[in-house]
């Protein structure tokens, strides 16, 4: 069975033990007849499926980021688009004439320069307020290496950085080796969007990164590898509050999922889908943010999990 047929009946049957918010493949050869399809969903909002992952670029460790200027550490190399400008164009439209959100893989400044200027032509239209930034919440993937000029355009074509804190303690030795310390200023720049008014959506990045949002919790508010390296944290000034990393990862990654009205929250109304941990994020050292375990876990009020 496909797998999305298999999701489908999955959520359907109540089957699924946690929810899924999927995106289409721009790569999918079936893409067309899935845009046609619409969107997916089912009443218990267990999946959802209205939104496209584009690749733009490649990775930055292997040097497949796309950037605007060589490599610090490979003087011929500017990185590489997975998506060519001439693909970007025809699928930029053929998404959004499906209303579909946009979510757009971007680690170098060129890639996400190129992901900003296509939203830029797009929005152009006066019909696009059906699927502007606003309307469909447009998601930049990684954001991880921007261009300082082009931070702001973010917010002025409200496309959200969707964020992976772990990537900055990840990256932190190997970044200043192949971008040089002049483009670290737009880079892994939670603060600078947060300044600004973006709303910064976190996640994990798994399979790459580990999944546990503690691990990500930790790398956003201390800027620190679990040895709790470098002192102080790399490039402090961008590292969030304990606040501002858990809205990040709560309401406003729900938001980024069309998902804030029934979830990222404990309110009236909304799906009673919660954790019980051991220690009070809040209060705690930050050094200790990563150890936090989880002891219960409740979906739609039912509890799904408990530790042992
Ligand atoms: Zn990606």
């Amino acid at each position: 069975m496909k797998p999305i047929t298999y999701t489908k009946k999955h959520a359907a049957s109540e089957k699924l033990a946690v929810r899924i918010y999927a995106m289409l493949s721009a790569t999918d050869p079936k893409l067309s007849e899935m845009l046609k399809h619409g969107y997916v969903s089912d009443k218990n909002d267990f999946l959802s499926i209205r939104s496209v992952k584009i690749y733009g670029d490649g990775a930055l460790g292997s040097r497949g980021a796309a950037l605007l200027k060589p490599y610090h550490d490979d003087a011929d190399n500017v990185g590489l688009l997975v998506t060519s400008k001439e693909k970007l164009t025809p699928l930029f439209d053929e998404i959004l004439n499906h209303r579909f959100q946009i979510n757009i893989h971007a680690i170098g400044d060129r890639a996400n320069k190129i992901a900003l200027d296509e939203f830029k032509r797009v929005f152009k239209s006066p019909e696009s307020v059906l699927y502007s930034g606003k309307e469909l919440r447009h998601r930049v993937e990684h954001a991880q290496v921007v261009q300082p000029s082009d931070i702001p355009r973010f917010k002025q074509l409200n496309i959200l950085p969707s964020m992976q804190p772990t990537h900055a303690t990840s990256d932190k030795d190997m970044a200043p080796k192949r971008i040089g310390n002049e483009r670290l200023k737009g880079a892994y720049a939670w603060q600078q969007f947060l300044k600004q008014g973006s709303r910064v959506i976190a996640g994990s990045d798994f399979p790459v990164e580990l999944a546990n949002p503690f691990l990500g919790l930790h790398a956003a508010v201390t800027r620190q590898d679990r040895k709790n390296q470098p002192e102080g944290g790399w490039i402090p000034s961008e590292s969030m509050s304990t606040a501002e990393a858990f809205r990040a990862f709560t309401i406003d990654a729900a938001f980024g999922a069309h998902q804030d009205k029934v979830l990222g929250g404990l309110q009236a109304g909304k799906y009673a889908d919660f954790i019980l941990v051991d220690e009070d994020i809040f209060t705690i050292n930050p050094e200790n943010l990563w150890k936090v375990k989880v002891l219960e876990t409740w979906v739609a009020g039912k509890q799904v999990y408990k530790r042992l």
